[in-house]
């Protein structure tokens, strides 16, 4: 890169955050870390220093401190190395928790949002890549969804990402100057190859892939696979899983674009790839050898049977697509779990808010 950017990462310390930092640093970005540690670990911060070589400022806030976020910019500003730009994690992100608790939802994802927005607006910023999630599709009219399926989601944490989809697509209209990336997230799963980083949900995960780690490893007795009779070759609910580094890798390639020039684009990050609940097992002893003990479960309130992404756009828009397959998220999946059965609580510095800075 011939320019070096400045990019303010909020959110950086939870599972795609930290492994998001991981490929802005090799490919050269400087980042800024914004995060309350509410779900993120400071661990996972000095990790990724530790993996990547590089030292960088982490900073303790809330995405809706607007006060914090004015001397966050300005502080850079007085250092020589004004933000460039953002990329914007910080958020909740349980479905069952968003319905049981939709005012805390609205507020972290969406006044969060305008609170950063308004603050990027008064230092001048105007260059943001947005953490969105398919959810926002609903129920799927056809598969695979492209980006211009009907946006209808069916809980509010999937109208929180449709909100602010909507607000940054008005505010690129408003503001010729703004560009902004939403990234339509599948199901990300896996960790970083070095073991070093992964996901470390606190309390039963609720999604598949950390739950059948946990069941693996001997700390919950077995997966309830939640519906056997949809209309899917198995009956059990397919997903598009990508791996996290893919992922991750794609905020660069989006970044790149916030960076090229002004407007709203969404894109799905993706494989294009549908896996089954069973074939996701199935992989999972194939790549371990370690065979999940399950049983079959009722059908979880709200789940559609399938999903998965048209993976096109980003490729054409962006020149990113996913490389690594289900056999590489398993296995990399379990080294991380095998190596932190407890997460990073256990390396001594946890991950809650008692934990020291990096
Ligand atoms: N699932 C399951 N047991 C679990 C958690 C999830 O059978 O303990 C199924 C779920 O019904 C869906 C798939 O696994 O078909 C992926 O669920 P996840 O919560 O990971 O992602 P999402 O439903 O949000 O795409």
């Amino acid at each position: 890169m011939a320019v070096s950017h400045t990019l303010l990462v909020t959110g950086g310390a939870g599972f795609i955050g930290s492994h998001t930092l991981v490929e802005l640093l090799a490919a050269g970005f400087d980042v800024v870390v914004f995060d309350n540690f509410q779900q993120g670990s400071r661990e996972a911060l000095r990790r990724v220093q530790a993996l990547s070589g590089r030292s960088f400022p982490c900073v303790e806030g809330d995405v809706r401190d607007a006060a914090a976020l004015d001397r966050l910019f300005a502080r850079q500003a007085e250092l020589g190395a004004p933000i460039d730009a953002v990329v914007h994690f910080a958020a909740l992100k349980a479905v069952a928790d968003s319905v049981a608790r939709p005012l805390a939802y609205y507020d972290n994802n969406v006044q969060g949002t305008l609170a950063l927005l308004a603050a990027m607006r008064r230092a001048g910023v105007s260059r943001l890549v947005f953490s969105s999630s398919a959810t926002v599709y609903g129920e799927p009219q056809a598969l695979p969804y492209d980006e211009s399926h009907p946006i209808a989601p069916t809980n509010p944490y999937g109208h929180t990402k449709a909100m602010v989809e909507r607000i940054l697509r008005d505010l690129c209209m408003a503001e010729p100057d703004f560009s902004a990336v939403t990234l339509r997230y599948f199901n990300p799963i896996g960790a970083h190859p070095s073991g070093r980083i992964g996901e470390d949900p606190h309390g039963a995960p609720d999604n598949l892939f950390p739950y059948l780690t946990r069941v693996a490893i001997g700390q919950l007795p077995e997966l309830r696979v939640f519906g056997t009779d949809y209309a899917t070759a198995d009956g059990t609910g397919v997903r598009d899983y990508i791996h996290v580094v893919d992922l991750a890798q794609g905020h660069v390639a989006a970044l790149r674009h916030a960076l090229s020039g002004p407007g709203f684009t969404a894109v799905n990050l993706g494989t294009g790839h549908g896996t089954s609940v069973l074939e996701l097992l199935a992989a999972f002893a194939a790549a371990t050898g370690v065979a999940v003990p399950w049983r079959p479960a009722p059908r979880r309130a709200g789940d559609i049977a399938a999903a998965w992404a048209d993976p096109r756009l980003a490729e054409r828009l962006l020149g990113w697509r996913a490389s690594r397959d289900i056999a590489a998220m398993c296995a990399d999946g379990w080294r991380w779990q095998t190596r932190h059965p407890d997460g990073y609580a256990a390396s001594g510095a946890g991950s809650g808010n008692s934990a020291g800075k990096p």
